[in-house]
Formats: structure tokens, sequence, C-alpha cells
């Protein structure tokens, strides 16, 4: 499908799409048998000088992003990298993300300060708010933080959980909260003032990363794991922001269509891979799998008129429309993403299930990465804004 991008962007998108047909494809297989972090895909990303997106060209980035009035081509590099990996995808978005958020949020002296380590020494960032706090059967840990204000400072105690990039990256923006446990996702209902953002240097001591929690179905090498915070002191020159901007100037919003370009490319991966797979066994003659592939090529061009549309509201500064179109795509995206996937898999059959196979790591890593955000409140939500009720467009709280 034609994008439309400018030709310097045409040009950003082969490169990195070349980096992952070429390079990041091959080695998916192997991080997510193994749960590792996609180290080389980010140093390849990094050499190639496509790991700064979202920081602004006077810093030496790419100057990409929602309120930057270019997001179509992130969301599209974004695609690239979920068709090689849905877990790289990931890692990647918590970076990109973490680029938005200090752009929009941080001082110009922080900005100066952690911008050049990732443009001139590959750093790396991700965000991290997870502290569900209701416990999961068999679960004896309950998670939370806590945080304390001191002299020129906070210290954060206690455990996060779905960490993704927990031994990749180098900072995390920890969204924490003094008013309890809960972070800003699983916050109880109150004053959004007591809501925080920290830079956390991860090699701090003091925090430590325990892998035992992370066994999940799939996105296994997003290394999400469990975080210990053992009274970690946070320089309060590390504050983004002020407390309670997340929530109040809407940013998880910037991010909502962001996952869906990573479904997207998990959908033409197994769209393509489904392609060849029954053209190799001679079998496109028969109607019900002409019937699937024309399916899945209708549901892969509709995600991408959705997030064309959303980019375009972004793009043109109509931010209201494109906070909550976002939602409506995230939501649609998801359902033509699975969609696609079932599609290839009942015309490919079950060896399609049977590693090594493309479609196998795509059904397991799709089936958890949808579950990032919950489709029955994402529609509510939308219901909700519709009848004119309250309703939050970030974390979709009921
Ligand atoms: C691969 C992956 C990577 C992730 N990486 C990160 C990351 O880097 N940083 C980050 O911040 N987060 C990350 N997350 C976010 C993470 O989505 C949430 O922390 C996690 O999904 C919450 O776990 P849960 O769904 O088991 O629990 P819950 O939040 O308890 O949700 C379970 C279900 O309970 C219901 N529910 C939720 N709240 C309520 C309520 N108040 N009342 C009634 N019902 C409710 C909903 O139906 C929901 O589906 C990641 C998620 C995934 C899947």
């Amino acid at each position: 499908m034609r994008l439309d991008l400018s030709p310097e962007h045409e040009d950003l998108l082969d490169r990195i799409e070349a980096l992952a047909r070429d390079k990041f494809a091959p080695r998916a297989a192997y991080y997510d048998r193994t749960a590792t972090f996609p180290f080389e895909d980010f140093q390849d990303l990094f050499e190639a000088g496509l790991n700064a997106p979202a920081i602004p060209v006077e810093y030496g980035g790419l100057g990409l992003g929602p309120y930057r009035g270019k997001v179509h081509t992130l969301w599209m590099m974004t695609r690239a990298l979920a068709k090689a990996d849905l877990s790289l995808a990931r890692c990647w978005e918590g970076h990109v993300n973490s680029l938005v958020l200090l752009d929009g949020m941080a001082t110009e002296g922080q900005k100066a300060l952690w911008f050049e380590r990732v443009v001139q020494r590959g750093e790396k960032w991700v965000a991290w708010s997870g502290e569900p706090q209701s416990r999961a059967p068999g679960e004896t840990l309950r998670f939370g933080t806590t945080v304390e204000k001191v002299d020129a400072g906070f210290i954060v105690d206690g455990s996060k959980v779905f960490a993704t990039s927990a031994q990749g990256a180098q900072w995390a923006i920890l969204l924490v909260n003094t008013a309890g446990p809960g972070g800003i996702r699983h916050a109880a209902p109150g004053s959004l003032d007591t809501q925080l953002m920290l830079a956390c240097d991860l090699s701090d001591p003091t925090v430590k990363v325990d892998d035992s929690w992370w066994d999940p179905i799939g996105m296994r090498a997003t290394v999400s794991y469990l975080v210990r915070f053992h009274r970690t002191f946070i320089p309060e020159t590390h504050q983004i922001g002020y407390p309670g901007q997340y929530i109040k100037e809407g940013w998880q919003t910037c991010f909502i269509p962001h996952y869906a370009a990573s479904f997207l490319g998990a959908a033409e991966a197994a769209y393509e891979y489904a392609i060849e797979y029954l053209v190799s066994q001679k079998k496109s003659g028969d109607p019900y799998v002409q019937h699937r592939i024309a399916e899945t090529s209708m549901n892969v061009e509709t995600a991408h008129l959705w997030l064309r549309h959303v980019a375009g509201l972004w793009e043109k500064g109509r931010y209201e429309e494109a906070q909550i179109a976002g939602s409506r795509a995230r939501h649609l995206i998801e359902h033509l993403a699975e969609d696609a996937v079932q599609h290839c898999i009942r015309a490919c059959g079950a060896r399609s299930l049977n590693r090594p196979s493309l479609l196998e790591r795509i059904y397991r890593d799709l089936s958890f990465y949808i579950r990032h955000d919950n489709d029955d409140h994402i529609v509510a939500m939308i219901g909700k804004s519709i009848l004119g009720q309250d309703y939050d467009p970030s974390f979709y709280k009921p």
C-alpha cells in the first residue's frame, strides 16, 4: 500500500525496513526462545542513526512525534519493526514514547543531558507504571511502590511489574504516586497532584531486576520483569514535568495508536507469510484460501487507513479529535489484526503452528500484547465520550 510519505521519510522507512528484514527478523526466534532483550537490534538501530526518532532535530534526532507534526512516519517505522519482531517493537515503543515525554515535559537542561546520551551513546529509555493492585491466584507478593520526599529528592521503595526492557534500558521514567501504591495506571481515584514522573538511572545498585516472575505465552523478549526498588534515591533534578501532568495533559493518548501500529505490523507479517506458504504449497486455487487471503488483505488495508487518518489529525493539530480517534483505531486494529492472524492460521493449517513458524510466534505475541489495555474498557470509554459522560482516555479506568 502506498504511504505517500515525503521522499526523505520514504528513505527513512526503506532503511529501517531493510534492517528489519535482513537482520532483526532472523534474530527474533532466538530472542523469543531464550527470552533475551534484543541488544543487537538496538545496536544496529544506533549505528544506522535511527535510534532517536522522537528527539528534536536541534538535539541530533529525527524530529518525529505527535506534537512535531510528523507522526505517520514514526508509526510506520514501528510497524516495520513489529513485522520482524513484536517484542522488539514493544521495547522500541517504550524507548520512543519516553523520548516523546521528555521532548514534551523535560526542561531544556534535562533534554540537553539525556538526549545527548541517546544520540551519542545509544542509551535506551522506557516508562514504567505497572503496579497492578489485585493479586493474581498464586501470587504471594503485592506489587507497588511508595514515594517519600526527602532533602533534594525522593526515595522510591517497592516493586513494579511489566517493566519492559528491564535488562536493556539505561533509564526508566517511573510513573509513581506519593499517595500510595498503584503508579499512575493503577492509581486509586483521587487528586492527580500526587502523581510524579521520575527519571531513574537503572545502573543504581538499589534497583534489582527479578526475572523469575516473567514466563509469559509471548512477548518474551521484552523482558518485562518484576523490578524492585530498595529505597532508591532519585534527585529532584530528575523529576519530569509538574505533578499530575501525565494525566492532565492526556499524554497516554499519544501512545495508544502507537500500540496499534505494532498490531498492524504483526498482521502484515502474518499476511505475507501466509501468501508465501500457500503459494509454495500450490493451494491458491482453493476458494476458502482465496476467501481468507482476501479478508486478511482488507483487514491490513483498513488498519492502514485508520492509522493514516489518526496520524493526519495529529499532524493537522486537531489534537482533541486525534486523541479519541486514536482509541477508536486502537480498538478496531486489535480486532483486525487478531482476525487477520486467525484467517492466516485457518488457511495455512496446523503445521503453521508448529515451530519454526513465524505464524506460531505472531499468534502467541499478539494474544498477549493486545492485553496491554482492556478492550471492553476502551469501547466503554468511547461510548462514554459519545454519551457526554466523564471518561478516562488514558488508562480507561471504569
Ligand atoms: C508485554 C507487555 C509489556 C508491558 N510493558 C509495560 C511497560 O513497559 N510499562 C508499563 O507501565 N506498563 C506496561 N505494560 C502494562 C500492563 O498492561 C499492565 O500493567 C498490566 O496489563 C496489568 O496487568 P493485568 O492486566 O493482569 O491486571 P489488571 O490491571 O488488574 O487488569 C485485569 C482486568 O481487570 C479489569 N479491571 C482493571 N481495573 C479494574 C477496575 N478498577 N475495576 C474493575 N475491573 C478492573 C479489566 O477488565 C482488566 O482487563 C505491559 C503489558 C504487556 C502485556
